[in-house]
């Protein structure tokens, strides 16, 4: 199956000229959402997902998948769901991610992360670290897409989709100096298809 055109038909990968949360502007915007709209698009992203997993880290010694709320919550869940092991998540509480509603780590206990979009890998340590803090492990980290060609973790790490997306600083956008209109991620021109 071909994750990237499945994301490309649900309109989950964006093209155009996009400010993103950080400031800076993309051709490209990812919003995976759109394709975990659709379960049967989910159940069919998160066998890929698997079969990732099984390549960087021994999916049978897994005690359970941990992905961060809210953009992991859904393929994760999935994943989890094939996998046949338990699912926790974690959410941001004042901007830190942390376990809430009775979720705990355990001790020697090993996990795999599963998330929509690694883009610089950072939020993927702050889940490492959460589970680390906990005294578990994390044997492996897959993400539905990736969109810089370079990520660092401490952990075998795979996605499914690399996009290696060029970010621009305002001042140096080419699409601004096109007179390309910006778009805000979750306007209106950019919604899926009404449901
Ligand atoms: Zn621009």
């Amino acid at each position: 199956m071909n994750v990237y055109e499945l994301l490309e038909e649900r309109k989950a990968i964006m093209h155009g000229h996009f400010l993103l949360a950080s400031g800076n502007h993309s051709d490209t915007y990812v919003q995976c959402q759109k394709a975990f709209t659709y379960p049967q698009d989910t159940i069919l992203v998160a066998e890929e997902l698997i079969k990732t997993a099984k390549g960087i880290c021994d999916i049978e010694a897994l005690d359970a998948v941990v992905a961060p709320a809210l953009g992991a919550l859904v393929v994760g869940y999935e994943v989890a769901r094939q996998l046949q092991k338990p699912f926790l998540f974690a959410e941001r509480e004042n901007g830190k991610l942390t376990f809430r509603r009775g979720f705990a780590i355990g001790p020697h206990k090993r996990y795999l992360t599963v998330e929509d979009v690694f883009t610089t890998g950072s939020s993927t340590m702050e889940l490492i670290n959460l589970v680390k803090a906990g005294g578990g492990v994390v044997d492996g980290a897959v993400a539905v897409v990736q969109r810089q060609k370079e990520i660092t973790l401490p952990v075998p790490h795979a996605s499914l989709v690399l996009l290696n997306l060029p970010i621009y600083e305002p001042e140096a956008c080419p699409l601004c100096e096109r007179h390309v209109p910006l778009e805000k991620p979750g306007t209106k021109q950019n919604m899926q298809d009404p449901l």
